[in-house]
């Protein structure tokens, strides 16, 4: 293949920038503030269930203790009405010795009753503590999502403009480099991990490093200048510039 060493140099410069814009995309899949914020996310997901948990507690004990004052209420009530039959003093003998009886059974149900009841207030205490615990720390999991997705948002904003202005740079120069060589150039890049053009320097070929051999060299030097070269190692297109050191 044939191509002006002018068009050769442009694809150099074409080179650099496509390596610019495979640097970006890769930092832009790496980015760490991407591996916080899914962690965040994460840790917010698990807190939002554990508050779920904890409210459903709350509402459960609340259950509890109203079922407790009522159990409670129910044996007062049972009780007043005992103690209003007993001074009423309407019955027999047997009858006020029976209603007595039952007051003194009455009196320590309720003394029962009323430690579950305490029981279950000061469960509710302990559960509204935690919830609340779970709940603040489910609101700084939501502020540190939120603080890292603006960073986040703010470093792929920050690739794109650069993306942008490299892919108007490479739209100027790929027309520069020729349709048959841009070709052959992203026919090798696609084959050889992103390079597909490489400087001769020092002798060197610097897409995969390795000095020329003199036969190689020779080769070079006698080619005409137009000839597309590559490089006997790494089949990439060979450009040779003012430091080829030929
Ligand atoms: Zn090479």
């Amino acid at each position: 293949m044939k191509a002006d060493l002018t068009r050769q140099w442009k694809l150099l410069d074409l080179q650099k920038l496509d390596t610019r814009l495979d640097q970006l995309a890769h930092r832009e899949r790496t980015l760490p503030v991407q591996a916080e914020l899914d962690a965040a996310t994460a840790r917010a997901q698990t807190l939002a269930e554990d508050v779920v948990l904890a409210r459903t507690a709350v509402q459960d004990n609340q259950r509890a203790v109203s079922k407790a004052d009522a159990d409670v209420q129910l044996v007062r009530d049972r009780a007043a009405r005992d103690r209003q039959r007993l001074e009423g003093g309407a019955g027999s003998a047997k009858e006020l010795q029976s209603l007595q009886h039952e007051l003194e059974t009455l009196a320590r149900r309720q003394a029962e009753l009323e430690d579950v009841e305490l029981e279950v207030m000061e469960r509710a205490e302990t559960l509204q503590g935690e919830l609340t615990a779970k709940e603040t720390a489910q609101t700084d999991a939501q502020d540190t999502v939120a603080r890292l997705t603006e960073q986040r948002d703010k470093d792929v904003a920050d690739i794109t403009t650069e993306r942008e202005q490299v892919q108007r740079d490479r739209a100027n120069v790929a027309p520069g480099v020729g349709q048959e060589l841009l070709d052959l150039y992203e026919k090798v890049r696609e084959q050889q991990g992103g390079v597909g053009a490489a400087a001769l320097q020092q002798k060197r070929c610097t897409g995969c490093g390795l000095e020329l051999v003199q036969a190689e060299l020779s080769r070079i030097r006698s080619a005409p200048e137009d000839e597309v070269l590559r490089c006997e190692e790494c089949r990439r297109i060979l450009v040779r510039t003012a430091e080829s050191g030929l």
